[in-house]
């Protein structure tokens, strides 16, 4: 019998079996196709923090996540060797009224109170236009201090080193039993404790509460784009739903759309093309560029938004962990693998 069974090597998935495999369990993780199948390996990478006005414990909790996550990744990275592509690059929030910048002007005293000296928000009369069109930002922008980018891929491959030969491809969970799971080539895996981490299709493996799906997924599209000359150091760009997010190797990110309802969660189409010309109106390195990858994933958004993380309702020794939703990213090194059992 396996001690912990993780089904889905997304980066909810191989975090928790770093984190138990550092507690000391022994952990095998098994995954449908192979890590980073899913929507963890986005090419946008943001770390945002959520406006620091308004203060809950939701935004505390994302506060503390990204604040924590630098230190975890440089011990990843030192573990493991794999680079991670963190960046605290910063974000730049174009504005396009007087109303806007009033609204982000009363937030700068929020930012001073509650991210307490972690970082700063400021407003910036004019973004360089090499970087933001000018055209975007009639107002200014606001500069977010918070905010990073990470290179999702490297987190996962740093992830996947982390779990060495613990980590099983091509294995897919066909259903849950108590202590145990089948997979579609007829294994049955017995384990002390079981965690799905199967991100959306985790959903499918759960009761409804109340009614209602305990969540379900909402497709996203995301591309990446040739640039000409290093943006590496360029902050990123948000603006109503687009984010433009500079990488390394001349390149840049953008998305993402969400969608309720969709026929197929792997192609990308018209929509994408849109999000792309919106991008393309927002930063001027863009005119011209190349899509070299275009890319659809879903992400796993609980019925209330909020991370699902804890005990099955129904099967002894299995629990769950998911609802990453936008910020997953920012948050998998956060959860706590007490509540799973
Ligand atoms: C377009 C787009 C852009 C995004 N951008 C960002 C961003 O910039 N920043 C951010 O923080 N978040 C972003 N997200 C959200 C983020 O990707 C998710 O919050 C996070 O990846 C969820 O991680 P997960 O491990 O729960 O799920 P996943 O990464 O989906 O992992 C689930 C794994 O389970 C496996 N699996 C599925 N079914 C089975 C089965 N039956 N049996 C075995 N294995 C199975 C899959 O193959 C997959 O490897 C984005 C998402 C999308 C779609």
């Amino acid at each position: 019998m396996e001690d912990v069974l993780v089904i889905g090597a997304g980066i909810f998935g191989l975090n928790i079996a770093r984190k138990m495999r550092l507690a000391g369990r022994r952990v095998l993780v098994v995954d449908a196709a192979h890590s980073g199948a899913g929507a963890s390996a986005t090419p946008l990478g943001v770390l945002a923090p959520h406006a620091p006005d308004n203060w809950n414990p939701k935004k505390e909790a994302q506060f503390q996540a990204l604040t924590s996550l630098p230190d975890y990744l440089a011990g990843l990275e030192d573990e493991t060797g794999v680079g991670v592509g963190y960046a605290r690059c910063g974000r730049l929030v174009p504005l396009t009224t007087e109303n806007q910048r009033r609204a982000w002007e009363r937030r700068l005293p929020d930012a001073v109170e509650n991210w307490r000296g972690a970082a700063t928000l400021e407003l910036i009369e004019r973004p360089d236009p090499t970087w933001v069109a000018q055209q975007a930002a009639p107002f200014g922008a606001a500069r977010c201090g918070l905010s990073a980018r990470i290179d999702a891929r490297g987190y996962l491959a740093a992830l996947a080193a982390s779990a060495g030969d613990g980590l099983l491809d091509g294995m897919a969970l066909e259903r849950l039993e108590e202590g145990a799971a089948v997979f579609a080539n007829g294994d049955r895996i017995a384990a002390r404790l079981i965690v799905l981490a199967t991100g959306a299709a985790a959903f499918a493996h759960l009761p409804d509460s109340d009614g209602e799906p305990a969540g379900r997924g909402e497709k996203g599209q995301a591309a990446r784009m040739s640039v000409v000359g290093d943006v590496a150091a360029r902050p990123i760009i948000y603006h109503d739903g687009t984010y433009v997010v500079p990488r390394e190797g001349n390149e840049v990110a953008v998305g993402a759309t969400s969608e309720r309802y969709y026929d197929d969660a792997t192609t990308t189409d018209a929509l994408l093309d849109q999000k792309i010309e919106r991008a393309d109106a927002l930063c001027s390195a863009l005119t011209g560029a190349r899509v070299i990858e275009r890319w659809a994933a879903v992400r796993p958004r609980a019925a209330d938004r909020a991370l699902l993380v804890g005990r099955h309702p129904v099967l002894s020794g299995v629990s769950v962990a998911t609802g990453g939703f936008k910020t997953g990213l920012a948050m998998a090194h956060m959860l706590d693998i007490s509540a799973l059992g």
